[in-house]
């Protein structure tokens, strides 16, 4: 298996980072996950552009232009013969240098590699569990940042619990999940968080908001409170490994008689079908 560095493609085993490493010491990084369906990358350009947005904001620089990154991750597939359902992570870091809190005068670290993951089909078939959590992450979660400790802790609790997912609230304010996006249906409307800077804006978010019409929805990126996620008729969360996960228990509280609901359905194939991902769930 080979991974991309800035210095191109090199087999996996060479990979070696110091242990003076700016994204291992301080967490001074930014990162994506991107799908794979069947060897081909899905929204492969957004999560390009939001790797960048998100560098730009912490002032780091991404060792590659836009262009040049999207075709040295289409070598990389091509040269791994990657042709099943996987995902790529990628880690831009500002380098490696004496430790030191303020920024070192070396160039960037950076390295994608692709992992084989499949699509949780029967947990989008039959629905998971989330439970509440407090967010306590800083103000600007739309940056894609290494430092994920509140997210792990969050997420920990949940799998603690038996729940798939923890959905994060600040004074009363349902955001986001740990490493999803939140969104639930009530009548004809479909509210999620507006795409501010305390949450990530998913790249799955986007997509199902471009696709709410096909399940007659009206889109109303409005913020909900916790009361009313309680009592929505259908909820869901979207991310680029989960895609349209269905909510149906919030902490014990069972929401659409505990089944995916009717209009999560439908968007879930109308994502299936824009993906161009055989329907399986
Ligand atoms: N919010 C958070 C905190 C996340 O970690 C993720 C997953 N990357 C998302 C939302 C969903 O983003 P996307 O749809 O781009 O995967």
């Amino acid at each position: 298996d080979h991974v991309l560095t800035q210095d191109g493609l090199i087999a996996k085993e060479s990979l070696l980072y110091p242990f003076e490493e700016r994204g291992l010491q301080f967490g001074d990084g930014v990162y994506e996950v991107i799908r794979i369906y069947q060897g081909k990358y899905d929204l492969l350009e957004e999560h390009i552009d939001r790797l960048f947005r998100s560098a730009e904001a912490i002032r780091l620089e991404v060792p590659f232009m836009k262009d040049e990154l999207i075709t040295s991750l289409q070598k990389l597939t091509d040269r791994n013969d990657v042709q099943t359902d996987a995902k790529l992570y990628l880690q831009v870091t500002r380098g490696s240098a004496p430790r030191e809190h303020s920024f070192p005068d070396v160039p960037s670290n950076f390295y994608a590699y692709i992992e084989q993951s499949d699509r949780p089909v029967s947990l989008l078939q039959h629905g998971v569990r989330a439970i509440l959590a407090d967010d306590i992450r800083w103000d600007l979660c739309y940056i894609k940042s290494l430092n994920l400790l509140p997210n792990i802790l969050a997420k920990q609790t949940a799998k603690e619990k038996g729940a798939f997912e923890a959905i994060l609230h600040k004074q009363g304010i349902v955001t986001e999940g740990s490493s999803s996006n939140v969104f639930m249906i009530k009548g004809q409307i479909l509210y999620t968080h507006p795409a501010a800077d305390n949450i990530l804006h998913g790249c799955v978010r986007k997509k199902v908001l471009a696709l709410a019409s096909r399940a007659g929805l009206q889109v109303a990126e409005t913020a909900f409170t916790i009361d009313q996620l309680l009592h929505a008729d259908e909820i869901f969360i979207t991310s680029t490994t989960s895609e349209i996960m269905p909510i149906i228990e919030v902490e014990g509280k069972t929401i659409s008689n505990g089944v995916p609901g009717d209009k999560t359905r439908v968007l879930q194939r109308a994502y299936e079908n824009e993906s161009g991902i055989h329907a399986t769930a």
